[in-house]
């Protein structure tokens, strides 16, 4: 069955799911015990570090294992609210997945500075310098791709920014690990990942640490993680995430070429089949797997529910906002209006998508349309 919803979530890569069950069989015990078993799973647990700092770059010392992306992002704010005076204020993009907007609004309340987008799914960087001048911030967190458009956010300029004022940044790059080149991400002070984003077991990421935060601490009640995060480390995940990223790493290259033109020329074949459909962020650099387009007619959830009927799987938006009321903020960050984002349908494609997957997509969405129609 055609799976075209890889940005809310993948197959396990066959070298994850090789690693977590030896590591569940062989590895199982606690890493802190103080017998050579579990030193032995020590052991494991911390080359699993080494080696995602060898991938993703920076220091194995960078690396706190977590639970998700959501809760990388948690955690941080909360750390940050923590240590900060009661007057800080934190600066994150409307583009947000909600465990960035909604941990930084909770966090931060009336603290948080919203940037702006631009209708091109862009951040709106402009306001980002003059909102630094003020002084105050203590935290400023730009997604690196966003996972309802796919558009590639401007993290390195906003990162150059922080820079200059001292404030460290943060970069949700839950989308972009698995996806294009993960080592260049390292320069951000904070880096947020998710491995079931690419090929690992859900319920694990990480949270990449500055190396001059060395006094992040996320939640409490142990000392595991070597005082970052307290819980004993699930190192059947762990070791399986890290599978997942080196075996995609080596076909992953800056320029996306390759990757894009499958779905370039299935883009072009969308517009003639449904005409009247809008590509959202057409011109703007984008992740080469994703497309978000709005239909000309009829509530997304419609054509969700008939093309799974036609065995195609694709999504309204973001996955975890299913079931929440309401159109995507994301779209209503760009300037669309309700009822155009309540059309809004996203296709997201994987490592293995063929050609073939392509236009069986786009026969189904044109039937689909015809059925509309009539
Ligand atoms: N950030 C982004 C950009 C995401 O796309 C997602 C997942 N949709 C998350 C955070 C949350 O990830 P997790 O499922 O690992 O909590």
């Amino acid at each position: 069955m055609p799976y075209f919803d890889y940005n809310a979530t993948t197959p396990l890569h066959p070298a994850a799911l090789a690693v977590w069950l030896e590591t569940a069989g062989q590895a199982w015990h606690n890493p802190s015990s103080p017998y050579r078993s579990a030193a032995h799973a020590h052991a494991l647990l911390e080359e699993a570090r080494e080696r995602l700092a060898a991938v993703a770059g920076g220091a194995p010392e960078d690396y706190v294992f977590t639970s998700g992306a959501t809760e990388s992002n948690n955690a941080l704010f909360d750390y940050f609210a923590r240590k900060s005076p009661p007057s800080a204020r934190a600066v994150v993009s409307a583009l947000e997945h909600p465990s960035v907007l909604e941990a930084a609004q909770s966090r931060f309340p009336q603290r948080t500075t919203l940037l702006r987008a631009e209708r091109s799914g862009l951040v709106r960087l402009n306001n980002l310098e003059s909102t630094l001048s003020q002084g105050n911030v203590v935290l400023v967190s730009l997604m690196a791709a966003n996972n309802e458009t796919g558009v590639l956010q401007p993290w390195r300029e906003a990162l150059q920014l922080c820079r200059a004022k001292g404030v460290p940044f943060h970069c949700d790059a839950a989308q972009w690990f698995g996806k294009l080149p993960a080592d260049v991400l390292a320069e951000c002070d904070f880096v947020t990942g998710s491995a079931h984003k690419f090929g690992g077991p859900k319920g694990v990421g990480f949270l990449k640490i500055s190396p001059n935060q060395r006094g992040f601490h996320g939640q409490c009640g142990g000392e595991q993680e070597h005082g970052h995060r307290a819980g004993t480390e699930n190192l059947p995940a762990i070791r399986a995430m890290v599978a997942a990223l080196e075996a995609y790493t080596p076909r992953l290259t800056p320029n996306t070429a390759g990757w894009e033109s499958a779905r370039a020329s299935f883009e072009a074949a969308l517009l003639m089949a449904v005409p009247g459909a809008i590509i959202i962020g057409a011109n703007s650099p984008r992740l080469w797997n994703t497309t978000m387009f709005i239909a000309p007619r009829e509530a997304n959830t419609r054509w969700v529910t008939l093309l799974d009927k036609h065995d195609f799987q694709i999504s309204t938006g973001s996955a975890c906002a299913t079931g929440k009321e309401g159109p995507s903020h994301v779209l209503a960050a760009m300037g669309f209006p309700p009822d155009a984002a309540r059309r809004a349908l996203r296709i997201s494609a994987g490592w293995d998508t063929t050609p073939a997957d392509w236009d069986g997509l786009l026969a189904a969405l044109a039937k689909v349309h015809a059925e509309f129609k009539n």
